[in-house]
C-alpha cells in the first residue's frame, strides 16, 4: 500500500485557541443515508468537544427516532420540539434547551418530526424550512450540528439545503464504499439545484476494529478521498454503547478514554479546517 496508515494517524492538529467573538454559526450536517453508523454518536460527541474547546454549539436532532434527544436528555417525549417549528407556532429560541455540557445547546425532536415531511410536501419554499427555522439564531451559536435521518427525502434535503458543510461518518466495511459513490450523486445533485455552497469538511471512519478488512477498507478511503478523510479514527468500543445508554457524551462519561481523545482530535481538525480558512 503506497499510503502509511500509522504516518496517516500521526497528524496533529494546532490546538484551538479560544474564540474571541460568538457566531456567526457554521451550520454542519452529519450525514450518511445508511442507519447505525455513528451519526448520532459523533454529532453529540464532536458537539460536546468543540463546547470544550469554547465553542458555543447547538446540536438538532433531525431525526424522527429521536436518538439524539434521548442521546442527552435520557427523554424521549419533550415539546415543543423540531416540528412544532418546521409546522409553526413556536419561536426557535421557546424549543432550545440545555444540555448538561457547558455551551452545548439542543434542539430536540420526537416522532412526530416524521409527519413534518408529509406536512412539507405541499408548502412553498419546503426546502428551506430548517433553514427559517434557524436564521433567528444564526448569530447565537459558533457551530449548528445537524443530526440527519438515514434517508435522502425532504428532511435530508432540508438539512443539507441550510448547511455549508458535511461530516460523513463513514463505518470501514466495503458495502461503505458503494453508499459513498451513492451520497457524492446526492450531494452533487444538491449542489447544482438548491446549495452550491455545500461542501464535505470531513469523512469520519467510525467504529473501527482491529480487523485487516476495517485497515483495508481504511487505506482505500483515505486513497479515494485523500485529505477530505479526517486524519483519526473512531475505535469500535464498549464505552460508547455504555455513554449512550448512560444519555452521556462520550467526552464525559469516559472523558480520557481513547474515544474521547479521538473526539476531541476530530473537533480540533474541525477548527483547524473551518476557522484556518477565515
Ligand atoms: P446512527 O445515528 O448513524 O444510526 P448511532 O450513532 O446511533 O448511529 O450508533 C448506533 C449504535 O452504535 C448506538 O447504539 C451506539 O451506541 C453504537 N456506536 C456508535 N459508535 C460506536 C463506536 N465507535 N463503538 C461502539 N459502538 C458504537
Ligand atoms: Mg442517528
Amino acid at each position: 500500500m503506497a499510503i502509511l496508515l500509522d504516518e496517516w494517524l500521526s497528524y496533529e492538529p494546532k490546538k484551538p485557541k479560544p474564540k474571541q467573538s460568538i457566531g456567526p454559526a457554521n451550520v454542519l450536517s452529519i450525514f450518511n443515508q445508511k442507519g447505525g453508523v455513528g451519526k448520532t454518536t459523533s454529532t453529540i460527541s464532536i458537539g460536546a468537544a468543540l463546547a470544550e474547546y469554547g465553542r458555543k454549539v447547538l446540536v438538532v436532532d433531525f431525526d424522527p427516532q429521536g436518538s439524539l434527544t434521548v442521546g442527552l436528555t435520557g427523554n424521549h417525549e419533550i415539546s415543543p420540539s423540531v416540528y412544532d417549528l418546521i409546522v409553526g407556532g413556536v419561536t426557535t429560541q421557546e424549543v432550545i434547551l440545555k444540555t448538561r455540557v457547558p455551551g452545548l445547546d439542543l434542539l430536540p425532536a420526537g416522532i412526530d418530526l416524521a409527519a413534518a415531511e408529509a406536512w412539507l410536501f405541499n408548502e412553498v419554499g419546503r426546502e428551506y424550512a430548517l433553514q427559517r427555522a434557524l436564521a433567528p439564531i444564526i448569530n447565537d451559536y459558533d457551530y449548528i450540528l445537524i443530526d440527519c435521518l438515514p434517508s435522502l427525502g425532504l428532511l435530508a434535503i432540508n438539512a443539507l439545503s441550510v448547511s455549508q458543510g458535511l461530516i460523513i461518518p463513514l463505518q470501514c466495511e466495503f458495502y461503505a464504499l458503494k453508499g459513498l459513490a451513492l451520497l457524492q450523486e446526492t450531494l452533487e445533485k444538491v449542489q447544482s439545484r438548491i446549495n452550491p455552497n455545500l461542501e464535505v469538511k470531513g469523512i469520519l471512519p467510525t467504529r473501527v476494529g482491529r480487523s485487516t478488512h476495517h485497515k483495508d477498507v481504511l487505506e482505500l478511503v483515505i486513497q479515494g478521498f485523500g485529505e477530505t478523510v479526517f486524519h483519526t479514527v473512531i475505535p469500535d468500543t464498549i464505552k460508547i454503547s455504555d455513554s449512550t445508554m448512560a444519555a452521556q457524551p462520550i467526552t464525559s462519561y469516559a472523558s480520557s478514554s481513547n474515544a474521547a481523545e479521538a473526539y476531541r482530535h476530530v473537533a480540533a481538525e474541525l477548527i483547524e479546517r473551518i476557522e484556518g480558512k477565515k
